[in-house]
């Protein structure tokens, strides 16, 4: 089934259309920063997703509350799928740009219910480059994040 892709303009996306009601949605949840909701595409039956009341692209321009918010929705949202859909697995995922698979640019995060055997999928080609790339992808990780901590994400 091909992928649905959000093309509308920021702040007229599909979920801020749905944060305002403006299109119908099954709600779940809701809270002052968070919304709750079932995906339409239902990867497996509870697949819901939890998105920003406030429009944000994406991971890089959510603020620590909306950030801290979504987790907290999340678990909740997590645990009542488990005991609703008696899923003994639990999967998030959450894409960011294009390549990313991001398709609705409205952060949002997928809490998608897994059972045995269910045909969901993840390619993970892993590459083992060894302890001293490691090492040296971990220092330069290391010294942006001493810069990003002195500019802030976002900046707010
Ligand atoms: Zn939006």
């Amino acid at each position: 089934m091909p992928k649905f892709v959000d093309t509308s303009a920021p702040g007229d996306c599909i979920f801020c259309r749905i944060v305002r009601a403006e299109i119908p949605s099954a709600l779940i949840y809701e809270d002052e920063l968070t919304l709750a909701f079932m995906d339409l595409g239902q990867v497996n039956p509870g697949h819901v997703l939890v998105a920003t009341k406030r429009h944000a692209t994406n991971l890089y321009e959510i603020t620590k509350e909306e950030g801290a918010a979504v987790m907290n929705t999340v678990q909740k949202i997590a645990a009542s799928i488990e005991r609703t859909f008696n899923a003994p697995g639990l999967m998030l995922v959450q894409a960011n740009g294009k390549e990313g698979e991001q398709t609705v640019f409205h952060f949002h995060l997928h809490v998608l219910p897994r059972h045995a055997n269910d045909g969901v999928g993840l390619l993970w080609p892993r590459k083992e480059p060894g302890m001293e790339a490691l090492k040296s992808y971990a220092k330069m990780l290391t010294k942006n994040i001493q810069e990003i901590e002195l500019q802030g994400i976002p900046a707010s």
